[in-house]
């Protein structure tokens, strides 16, 4: 579903940011990536969604070579991929109902399925009771649950989340967690980029550790390793 080959990444100012990284990741796993600040973790997750292109290797998504993908296709790939962010990027002066059906008006799903599909998620994340209000009336732990409604509604295969309850107390994480693995358990793929040793080492999956642009550990229900 995920492999990487020999995989380079330096930035145009001559930055070296992933220095040779091999890993292949199935359907239907959930996994952590960790390590310390300027380790490459957000350009390695960035690559499976070609918000960055690899300098050198190779890279597979659901078949698709990304050496191969042309820009125009890039679209297509993402409609398979669920991105979410620390920091949420929801749109302010947009309700959470129309935040959610943005995501698939963009993709020209029909009308009349958007309403049902909007609603249905919305109830996945538990937050059907507030799809008329807009983002800012909402708590933070709420607004990533948007996010989370925003990025899933589409049903990708994979869901990628960058540090998605850096802004969140601990309580609150672990509901985003749950939300999580609910969706992992239907058969979707979650790749997410965390420092929280709380989850990592609680809530035990797969850690892949990157260090200095390299992969250093890669571990079946692993610990989360560094200090707090
Ligand atoms: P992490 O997510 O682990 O903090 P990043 O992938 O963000 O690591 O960064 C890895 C290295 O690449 C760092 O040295 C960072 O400064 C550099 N880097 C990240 N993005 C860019 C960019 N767009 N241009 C130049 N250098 C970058
Ligand atoms: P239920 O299935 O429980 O009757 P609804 O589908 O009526 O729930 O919607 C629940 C909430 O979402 C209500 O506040 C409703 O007004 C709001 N809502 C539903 N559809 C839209 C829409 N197209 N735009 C804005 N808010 C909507």
């Amino acid at each position: 579903m995920i492999q990487m080959k020999d995989v380079y990444k330096t930035y145009a100012n001559g930055v070296t940011a992933l220095n040779g990284i091999n890993i292949d990741i199935d359907q239907g796993e959930f996994v952590y990536i960790v390590g310390p600040s300027g380790a490459g973790k957000s350009t390695f997750i960035k690559l499976m969604y070609r918000e960055v292109k690899q300098s050198k290797g190779t890279i597979v998504i659901n078949n698709t070579d990304m050496s191969e993908l042309k820009e125009k296709k890039v679209p297509f790939l993402r409609r398979n991929i669920g991105v979410i962010f620390q920091d949420f990027k929801l749109l302010p002066k947009l309700s959470v109902y129309e935040n959610v059906a943005f995501a698939l008006e963009v993709i020209e799903e029909a009308p009349r399925n958007i309403r049902k599909r909007v609603m249905d998620v919305l109830e996945l994340v538990g937050l059907k009771n507030k799809a008329r209000f807009i983002p800012d009336e909402l708590s933070g732990g709420e607004q990533q649950r948007v996010s989370i409604a925003r990025a899933i509604v589409n049903h990708p295969k994979i869901v990628i989340a960058d540090e998605p309850t850096g802004n969140l107390d601990p309580e609150t994480s672990l509901g985003i967690m749950k939300v999580f693995e609910e969706i992992n358990s239907k058969g979707t793929t979650i790749i997410m980029a965390t420092h929280s040793k709380d989850i990592v080492n609680t809530i035990k999956k797969r850690v892949i550790a990157v260090e200095d642009g390299l992969i250093v550990r890669d571990e079946h229900r692993g610990e989360y390793g560094y200090e707090a």
